[in-house]
């Protein structure tokens, strides 16, 4: 793989900071992770703008400043167990997978899955481990959790996903109506119990119940 041009890249991270994405091991996680081979067909070409763009399976892949914020969000440690729901295109995966001791993503549909696995083992990303689930369980038998971040949008946060996260761990999930803007939120869980924050309006594709026809 070639990857994108020494401006194409200053380009992108100039979009990324611009936009408040302002953590240096989050940046330079970005830079490192290439975004190009996770976008495929048509819409190749526009890997590299901060715009997300339609993948397999009726999809998105986000705004690369929204991973960023996101990921930036969650406050990641080198040593932590994270859970994504919504493996998509598998770029925010990656990201995650630059920051974190280990990956866990669910996807509902066995095609992205597959396809964001092939482009993982050509990067040489070995912390990442994929299964097709619905991830609104959660993945029981990988909990507890460090950090969980979902990348589809429920209209309340997922019960099974809150017993999930760890005593000091944190959650970023987008919460709202899937066809009205939604408000990314942030939840810290201590001792005493779930600290709700919100964070900035956000558009994400449903949180839907059960598996793809695809798998
Ligand atoms: N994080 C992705 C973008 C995800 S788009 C990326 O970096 O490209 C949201 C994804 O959530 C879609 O692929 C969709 O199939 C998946 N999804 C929706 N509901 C789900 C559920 N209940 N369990 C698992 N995945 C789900």
């Amino acid at each position: 793989m070639s990857g994108p041009g020494a401006e194409t890249t200053m380009q992108f991270l100039y979009a990324l900071r611009s936009r408040g994405v302002t953590d240096p091991r989050v940046l330079s996680a970005m830079e490192a992770v290439d975004r190009g081979p996770f976008v495929r067909g048509v819409f190749a070409g526009r890997a590299y703008e901060d715009t997300p763009l339609p993948i397999a399976c009726g999809q998105t892949i986000s705004q690369p400043s929204v991973v960023g914020l996101m990921t930036q969000a969650l406050q990641i440690s080198p040593r932590d167990k994270v859970l994504e729901v919504g493996t998509g295109s598998g770029y925010q995966a990656a990201i995650l997978a630059k920051l974190a001791r280990r990956v866990y993503t669910v996807d509902r549909h066995a095609r992205l899955v597959r396809e964001a696995q092939q482009v993982w083992d050509e990067m040489g990303l070995t912390n990442i481990t994929a299964m097709t689930a619905d991830g609104s369980y959660g993945l029981p038998e990988q909990a507890p959790f460090d950090r969980i971040l979902v990348t589809a949008a429920a209209e309340d946060t997922p019960g099974p996903l809150l017993a999930q996260l760890k005593p000091g761990g944190i959650m970023v999930l987008p919460v709202g109506q899937s066809d009205a803007v939604q408000t990314l939120i942030r939840v810290r869980r201590d001792e005493t119990g779930y600290h709700y924050d919100e964070l900035r309006p956000v558009r994400f594709v449903p949180l839907l119940e059960g598996l793809g026809k695809d798998g």
